[in-house]
């Protein structure tokens, strides 16, 4: 076990934080306010190599693993300017394309998700089934050599931004019963597919979208791996994705700490720094320890997928996402109410952390589900639902 990084990984550390210091949260606030995507960031990030670091060479990706996609959307959002779509379209549609698409699909997809010129979402979410992923509706039916689905997901980040989605839907062969997903490639201009924006009252960049498919026909080519892999070729996606949103709740957390950190040093109220009350320190303290045990089970986690250990990256991967996001709302918190009103002030830029930092503990799997899977995987307690 090795606790020091790299000597690649400290300066893919660096030259992210750098990139992140010019934008800031100054960049962010007003994109945020006004749901507007950080387009010329992610450009920038792209063509720096931070977008497909985890995808391989050979398709203009960095090579690296989801250790070094962690450190980006750590230090991004360490910097205030957290990239969400990095969740999803690396870290999610590019890993499952890379392990389980044919030359073809690669040859297709890869190079754009790497250089982030392509970006795609991804859609579980349906309204009726919410977390019972086993639920969903969204069916391929076969029509010649083309498929043809039908469904409605929710909740789906950046379509607007998005060339494709990657749809998770199931065959109709498969159509009941426990989920055996079936992952498809629909670019966001086929006809039948419609998307409407969602009125959130989070203050984030990017918008979440309701999607309608109405018998939305693909070619045979758009079913990426195989039509009943079963949960292994999904979980190929879902642990990066528990790994970048660990990763983006270490980042915030810290952004929020050093902004708290920073103000209880220099400001007074009694004659002295108000962090010299333990009052304020401790939880300061408190949030700084948790926070630190989060990263280390979200690198835990990054290394052992990097490893090849699908097993053990998933508990890890779910546990770190649970410490991770409470961490972060804690921090938050705890920055707030360090700053006083100053917290709630636009200028300081903690207040509208808030909600951003909450999100965390209901996306992209919420902390009850991830809590069932530690009492029923981990702990071998009996399933409740
Ligand atoms: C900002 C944001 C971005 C998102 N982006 C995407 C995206 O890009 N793609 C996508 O597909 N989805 C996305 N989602 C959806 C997200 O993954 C879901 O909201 C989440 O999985 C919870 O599902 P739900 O909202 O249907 O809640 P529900 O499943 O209805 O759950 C409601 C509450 O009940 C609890 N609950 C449910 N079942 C149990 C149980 N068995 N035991 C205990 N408690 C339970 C839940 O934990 C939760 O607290 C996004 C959501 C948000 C808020």
């Amino acid at each position: 076990m090795n606790f020091t990084e790299t000597d690649e990984q400290k300066a893919l550390r660096d030259a992210v934080a750098a990139l992140g210091k010019r934008y800031g949260h100054e960049y962010v606030a007003p994109r945020a306010r006004s749901h507007e995507p950080l387009t010329e960031l992610w450009a920038e990030a792209g063509k720096s190599g931070f977008v497909g670091v985890n995808l391989p060479e050979q398709y203009g990706g960095g090579g690296a693993g989801m250790y070094e996609l962690a450190i980006v959307g750590e230090e991004l959002n360490a910097a205030g300017c957290g990239l969400l779509m990095l969740v999803v379209s690396p870290a999610i549609c590019g890993t499952i394309i890379t392990r389980f698409g044919t030359d073809e699909q690669k040859q297709r997809w890869l190079p754009g998700l790497a250089s982030g010129e392509t970006i795609m979402a991804f859609g579980i979410t349906e309204p009726d089934a919410g977390s019972n992923s086993h639920n969903i509706t969204t069916t391929a039916r076969r029509d010649g050599g083309d498929w043809v689905l039908s469904g409605r997901k929710v909740f789906v980040s950046g379509v607007d931004v998005a060339e494709a989605v990657l749809i998770v839907g199931r065959t109709e062969d498969a159509k009941t019963g426990r989920l055996k997903p079936a992952l498809f490639t629909l670019p966001t201009d086929t006809p039948g597919f419609e998307y409407k924006a969602i009125d959130m009252d989070v203050p984030m960049p990017d918008k979440q979208f309701m999607l309608y498919l109405d018998d939305v026909r693909l070619p045979k080519d758009a079913l990426i791996g195989d039509e009943d892999a079963a949960l292994a070729q999904l979980f190929a996606g879902l642990n990066p994705e528990r790994i970048m949103a660990s990763a983006g709740s270490v980042g915030m957390g810290r952004y929020a700490l050093d902004k708290a950190v920073g103000y209880a040093r220099e400001r007074e109220v009694w004659g002295k720094p108000i962090g010299t009350h333990q009052g304020l320190s401790h939880p300061l303290a408190k949030a700084k320890v948790e926070l630190e045990l989060a990263k280390l089970m979200m690198q835990k986690a990054a290394s052992l997928y990097d490893g090849g250990d699908d097993m053990g990256a998933g508990e890890a991967a779910n546990m770190a996402k649970y410490s991770a996001a409470e961490a972060s709302i804690a921090c938050v918190d705890q920055a707030v109410q360090t700053l006083g009103g100053n917290g709630l002030a636009h200028e300081y830029g903690i207040g509208s952390l808030l909600i951003g930092a909450r999100v965390a503990r209901i996306a992209p799997v919420s902390r009850e589900m991830i809590l069932n899977f530690v009492a029923q995987f981990s702990l071998g307690l009996p399933k409740s639902y």
